[in-house]
């Protein structure tokens, strides 16, 4: 492994960006930490960006090749539970979701390739803000990313707990889903709790609807397809005595592809909107997709597991995993250039094997070389 040596290092950085941990656009403390590094291993430095982003420019030799990669910087609202020494410094804040080893794995790469790096081209290394509530890589892109840069390709890695640490995969077409979140608000007239005959209860209608919404990925949804309809909240006005008149319920869809998609959204209209009007009720329901289907390009696909069977051999690189339903703003870069999303397992055991986003996860230091050795690679094979 090319990073080998950097190993402590790399230790030290994520450690310090896991004590200081920040959401969305806040991310201040790892942007300005980047910067700083990205300039003392002599590279070109773009801040600001969506406010906190920064992009890195390392160009070498002749050629007008060039390759992005992206790691995103935001952590999550969430209270630490961890007791280890180097746990969040600050209250409901904490690198649940391991975006300070993604940081830190790219620096990694990007020490590497400055100092030693063998290759004829240009790296552009892409560091987002907000990537939990999908606005980074969206903001970059307005404010530039595409265009102020000649980025030819664009790849990025999350860490997945429960997978071998270090082991491999990705897929060709969609990898992760799209999200869309939904709100249903049904009006009914309500009414006294004894008197059920002179009102109409929006809480009876409202649990129709819930029922009956979960026969889309049932009964309509062709089964070799993939699709969630989740509701998550069912919100009433009603009190101990008394029928509610409204019930709102908000919820979250995800699909693996765009028909899959219009497939949930029209049914979900045309059951809510069947159901209200058998009882004599209006309704209103919004339905918004905030992150589209990843979408990885063959070729890139190709590419990226070629990488992974150099360094990893072919027993711990998979090119043809399963996809995942959770969503990744990155599909918003790879919907623009050719890329590809590829995932790292982050181990089995302990915190590294417990869930993205629990309060006792951790991302898994053995990654970290493992990680910033599979971006040398792959820039180095791209950029012969
Ligand atoms: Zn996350
Ligand atoms: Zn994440």
């Amino acid at each position: 492994m090319k990073t080998k040596s950097l190993h402590n290092q790399l230790v030290d950085w994520r450690h310090d960006l896991h004590m200081n941990p920040q959401i969305s656009f806040e991310e201040v403390y790892a942007s300005n930490k980047v910067a700083n590094l990205l300039n003392e291993f002599g590279i070109e430095v773009h801040q600001g960006i969506a406010k906190t982003g920064v992009v890195g420019v390392l160009k070498k030799g002749t050629s007008t090749k060039s390759i992005g990669i992206r790691a995103d910087m935001d952590a999550l609202p969430i209270n630490e539970i961890n007791t280890f020494s180097y746990k969040s410094k600050i209250e409901n804040r904490m690198h649940a979701c391991g975006h300070d080893g993604h940081t830190t794995m790219l620096l990694g790469a990007a020490k590497y390739l400055a100092e030693h790096g063998n290759f004829d081209g240009t790296i552009y290394f892409i560091f987002q803000p907000d990537e939990e509530n999908t606005f980074g890589a969206k903001t970059m892109i307005e404010e530039g990313l595409f265009t102020k840069f000649s980025i030819d390709e664009v790849y990025a890695m999350h860490n997945i707990p429960g997978m071998e640490v270090g082991s491999f995969g990705t897929r060709k077409g969609a990898i992760t889903a799209s999200e869309n979140l939904f709100e249903i608000n049904i009006e009914a007239k309500g009414g006294h709790a004894a008197l059920p005959h002179m009102g109409v209860d929006a809480i009876t209608v409202g649990s129709q609807v819930a029922i009956a919404l979960q026969s889309i990925v049932s009964r309509k949804l062709n089964p070799a397809d993939n699709g969630i309809i989740s509701i998550t909240e069912f919100i009433t006005d009603g009190k101990k005595n008394v029928l509610p008149g409204k019930v709102k319920m908000t919820g979250d869809a995800r699909a693996l592809s765009k028909q899959t998609n219009e497939l949930i959204e029209k049914n979900m209209k045309k059951i809510t909107k069947g159901i209200c009007d058998a009882h004599g009720v209006s309704c209103d329901i919004s339905y918004k997709t905030t992150c589209p289907v990843t979408f990885n390009e063959s070729e890139q696909v190709d590419y990226a597991t070629k990488a992974a069977n150099s360094l990893l051999g072919n027993k711990k690189s998979n090119g043809d995993i399963e996809p995942r339903l959770f969503s990744e703003d990155f599909s918003i870069m790879s919907n623009d250039k050719p890329g590809c999303f590829v995932l790292m397992g982050n181990g089995i055991e302990g915190s590294n094997g417990r869930p993205l986003h629990a309060a006792d996860y951790d991302f898994n230091d053995e990654l970290l070389v493992i990680g910033s050795s599979y971006w040398v690679e792959l820039a180095e094979q791209q950029l012969k």
